[in-house]
């Protein structure tokens, strides 16, 4: 007897992928389908409020199953680790064990994630604003913290909004601290310029140092003020 189930398996529970699932799942109804989510975390991460974790926001990730809920779309928790497209099953290690599960159709919803090989030093002393791994968002906040009510310097490498955001909320949360941006081509250019003139006005009035054109070659152990 041959198994006559379509299956659906979605990777990466982020935005997309958890659109993907309940979208899937709602027009499959009627037909003999299975849907099935992976994900890293059993929980949804809002990766645009990270900034705001890092600066001590708990962000209260509502569980992925529950937002499944009421779908026919089931949830898996476990880091893909391979996709092989000639057998058609994707590769997950979970806590109990490596699982492999086939698939007919897959989306590929895992987002996007830093580098932290390119330059050298990021791996070892850069934040990052990620929900896990090590030095995330989570591990910036701690260390904010510890500063206490003394002044303290950082420096954010990036001038898109992620970096923009997080300079601001730096200063905002904390303004002890003293903020330089450092990007490669100009501050805010991602909107046009005149949300980037308004961009580069607003950090400014925040007293956040712009170093523009500038690529960061290597970083480096943290310097404590004297
Ligand atoms: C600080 C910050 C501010 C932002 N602000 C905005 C904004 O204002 N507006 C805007 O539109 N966008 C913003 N963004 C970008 C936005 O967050 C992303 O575009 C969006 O999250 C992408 O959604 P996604 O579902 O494709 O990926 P993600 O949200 O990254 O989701 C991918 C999921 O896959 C999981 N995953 C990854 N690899 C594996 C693996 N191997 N195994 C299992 N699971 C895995 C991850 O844990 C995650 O849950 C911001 C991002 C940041 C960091």
């Amino acid at each position: 007897m041959t198994d006559e189930t379509i299956k659906v398996v979605v990777l990466g529970g982020g935005y997309a992928g958890i659109m993907a699932a309940l979208r899937v799942a709602g027009k499959t109804k009627r037909q003999p389908t299975t849907v099935t989510l992976i994900n890293a975390l059993d929980y949804f991460v809002e990766r645009p409020r990270l900034h705001e974790q890092a600066t001590g926001t708990p962000l209260h990730g509502k569980p992925i199953q529950e937002m499944l809920r009421g779908s026919r779309a089931k949830f898996r928790q476990g880091w893909v680790k391979t996709i092989l497209p000639d057998e058609q099953v994707v590769v997950v290690d979970t806590a109990v064990a490596e699982q492999r599960l086939p698939y007919d159709y897959l989306i590929n919803a895992l987002g996007s994630r830093v580098d932290r090989q390119i330059v050298p030093g990021v791996d070892e002393y850069a934040y990052i604003l990620d929900p896990y791994g090590n030095l995330t968002a989570d591990m910036l906040h701690k260390w904010l913290k510890a500063r206490g009510a003394r002044p303290f310097r950082t420096v954010v490498v990036g001038g898109g909004a992620t970096g923009i955001e997080m300079a601001a909320q730096l200063i905002g949360i904390y303004p002890l601290a003293a903020a330089t941006l450092i990007t490669q081509g100009e501050a805010g250019a991602f909107k046009g310029p005149r949300i980037q003139k308004h961009i580069r006005q607003a950090l400014a009035e925040q007293d956040i140092s712009v170093v523009e054109h500038c690529r960061v070659l290597q970083v480096e152990p943290e310097q404590r003020l004297r």
